[in-house]
């Protein structure tokens, strides 16, 4: 059987085969626990998630002890919010986030609303971009926290996370970023961006699924969410449990390859997505890209196919693995909230597609999947009344 053409890799991605070498060994010979420095087992473990610590901090510009291990970025998003409401309730109870964030962000502060916290969601624009100047006013004395992440996941839009950073230094507010979409493929800089709270996830960047980082600014503020898990004190009080040290490792490696390729592979992405994307253009009509065209990740395309439902035409095109919305809500056949709150239209939302190019992707497959999609599209259109109308009246 041959394999689809994935350009799902926001959805998640194939563990580079050089991110799998590192893990193996703490599989087999050295699968110590990292706490038992009572013997080698252990030593060798510890050294290879001080290795990892070192790693990911590099690739975000943190330091090695600010590094907080977590099961993946939804774990890092409930720590960094539920960890700081409750640790800093005493300051205040309001949060300001944003209407188009992951479902691990906005589902966290729906459940704080419950027990008496108070949240402002703030709306995006037709392109999908926050204004900060709103953003500002939303800030009260009882604002604890903000939470904004820095490229969505559905259409790629990057947020200004500096100048939010910014904003939330000069209010003394903490900055909490869900950086899982961008880290690795645009800059990401803690320091300079003022970020004080950071998720990332393995699995978008190469790494295993189940691994994930909560970076916690350790000086200038110095940062402290209370434990959502207890039991032993791992990770400086914030995170117990025995640490997946393999995954660590793979974590680790995975961050030194895409800082040792950000200054390329995005690139190489992008013109590979504008491939993509005039291919399609040139063959189809009525094919709108969603989200800010500049200030947008280039290997993510979130196309409206007018005229044809997005579900019957990920059917028809079983060649190309792409999704429609988020692969998170997408079980639920719901119309895409992140499309919504652009306001794009029920319709237009449930016509879309959501390319998502990555490392292991060829001109090749970009050159097939061109193909896939016009005929697909095509063939739908052929039998769809609607668009028979239109061209009707164009004619
Ligand atoms: C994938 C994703 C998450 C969830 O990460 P997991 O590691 O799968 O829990 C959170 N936020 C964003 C923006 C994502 O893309």
């Amino acid at each position: 059987m041959n394999h689809p053409i994935y350009l799902d890799y926001n959805a998640t991605t194939p563990v580079d085969p050089a991110v799998c070498e590192t893990m193996l060994p703490y599989f087999r010979e050295n699968f110590g626990n990292s706490s038992s420095v009572s013997h080698q087992y252990g030593f060798i473990a510890e050294k290879a998630v001080m290795t990892a610590r070192r790693q990911v901090a590099d690739l975000i510009g943190a330091e090695a002890k600010e590094i907080i291990w977590t099961s993946g970025a939804t774990e890092s998003n409930n720590l960094a919010i539920k960890g700081i409401a409750e640790k800093y309730r005493d300051k205040g109870n309001h949060i300001i986030t944003c209407q188009t964030e992951h479902k691990a962000v906005l589902d966290v502060c729906s459940y704080l609303e419950l027990s008496g916290y108070e949240v402002t969601c703030l709306p995006v624009d037709s392109q999908g971009m926050i204004d900060p100047d709103q953003l500002r006013k939303s800030i009260t004395d009882k604002t604890i926290l903000i939470s904004f992440m820095a490229a969505n996941n559905e259409t790629g839009v990057i947020h200004p996370i500096e100048e939010i950073g910014n904003i939330a230094h000069e209010k003394e507010v903490f900055f909490h970023c869900d950086a899982t979409q961008a880290v690795g493929k645009i800059p990401i800089d803690v320091k300079s961006m003022n970020i004080d709270l950071l998720s990332l996830s393995a699995h978008k960047i190469y790494g295993p699924k189940g691994i994930g980082v909560l970076y916690v600014r350790d000086r200038n503020p110095r940062v402290r969410p209370a434990p959502i898990i207890h039991g032993g004190g791992h990770e400086n009080d914030m995170r117990s449990g025995t640490l997946n040290v393999p995954g660590i490792a793979g974590i680790g490696r995975a961050c030194e390859i895409c800082k040792d390729t950000i200054n390329h592979e995005p690139e190489r992405l992008n013109n590979l997505a504008e491939k993509l994307y005039q291919g399609i253009i040139s063959q189809l009509d009525h094919v709108i890209l969603n989200g800010h065209p500049e200030k947008r990740l280039g290997h993510v395309l979130n196309l409206t196919f007018g005229y044809v439902e997005g579900e019957a035409l990920m059917l028809a095109m079983p060649d190309v693995a792409v999704s429609s919305g988020s692969a998170c809500t997408s079980a639920s056949l719901e119309t895409s909230y992140v499309l919504r709150a652009m306001g794009i239209s029920d319709d237009y939302a449930n016509s879309s597609l959501r390319f998502s190019l990555g490392r292991f992707t060829t001109e090749k497959e970009i050159n097939s999947a061109i193909g896939c999609v016009a005929s697909a599209v095509n063939r739908l259109r052929e039998m769809s009344p609607l668009y028979e109308k239109i061209i009707q009246k164009h004619l």
